[in-house]
């Protein structure tokens, strides 16, 4: 270890912890002494979580996947800015079948999706100022992940968007539940998502449950972690039963599985 690095560990304990701050991954800076009010962040302009960790402000900053890999910053409203490096990540390539009405869309169903993508677009930005104290998830439903984060796609070999959740197969009526207590921001049947429910965890921190079969909760509800709120289904974009579960932080997509139990 150089000096410089090591001066940086003594100075700064924690931020280095779990850090995966590439293309749909998660930058966790540490911010200093807990000991006045939680300071305001943005990156991209827009509004970052902070959480309060063993006395230490940490900064929880979504990276976009459409990031540049090299150095980044986040600002504080005295334009004071903190950079950080966004490393490189590969992420693999998938071939899916679906009905070509998924990947041709007519007029109608185009005007559709429009119309969606401004709810979807409402409920991913939401932000609700409260203390958060961690970010870590249970598994919304037990079984394989058959499809990962950040996987460029192509369906009926045209290429699409990357994808921007973790997939988790389990059987239709499987019961999902809420990763951690929250209130439903929105629920709604979308074009792609199928039956979808967000739940607003605070600070920016949403959390999406696509495709499902049953949507057993209202908007406005608030949730307790565990509790159940709908079921896994087949409805919208899928190839199979599943359950598509999305993470945001700042409106920006990121990889699941490093909020999950145990990965931060
Ligand atoms: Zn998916």
């Amino acid at each position: 270890m150089r000096l410089g690095a090591l001066l940086l560990c003594i100075l700064f304990p924690f931020s280095s912890m779990a850090d995966s701050a590439w293309p749909g991954g998660i930058a966790f800076l540490d911010l200093g002494a807990a000991d006045g009010p939680a300071p305001v962040v943005e990156f991209d302009g827009k509004r970052v979580l902070v959480l309060n960790q063993g006395g230490q402000w940490r900064a929880v900053v979504g990276i976009p996947l459409s990031a540049e890999t090299g150095r980044a910053s986040i600002s504080f409203p005295s334009g004071i800015t903190m950079s950080f490096d966004v490393v490189e990540h590969a992420y693999a390539v998938e071939h899916l079948q679906v009905a070509q009405s998924y990947v041709s869309l007519s007029d109608e169903d185009l005007a559709r999706y429009q119309r969606e993508r401004k709810v979807i677009d409402a409920a991913l930005n939401n932000w609700r100022d409260i203390p958060v104290d961690s970010v870590s998830l249970a598994s919304p439903v037990e079984g394989p992940r058959s499809s990962s984060f950040g996987k460029r796609r192509f369906f009926n070999n045209e290429p699409r968007s990357p994808h921007s959740g973790m997939d988790i197969a389990a059987p239709e009526g499987t019961p999902v539940s809420a990763p951690l207590a929250g209130i439903v921001s929105e629920t709604g049947d979308y074009y792609f998502n199928g039956n979808t429910i967000f739940i607003d965890h605070g600070q920016g921190l949403i959390s999406m449950y696509c495709h499902l079969s049953e949507i057993g909760v209202e908007t406005g509800q608030p949730i307790t972690a565990g509790e159940p709120i709908g079921r896994v289904g087949k409805t919208g974009r899928v190839t199979g039963a599943h359950l598509h579960f999305g993470t945001y932080l700042n409106g920006t997509a990121v990889d699941p599985a490093l909020l999950l139990d145990g990965s931060q």
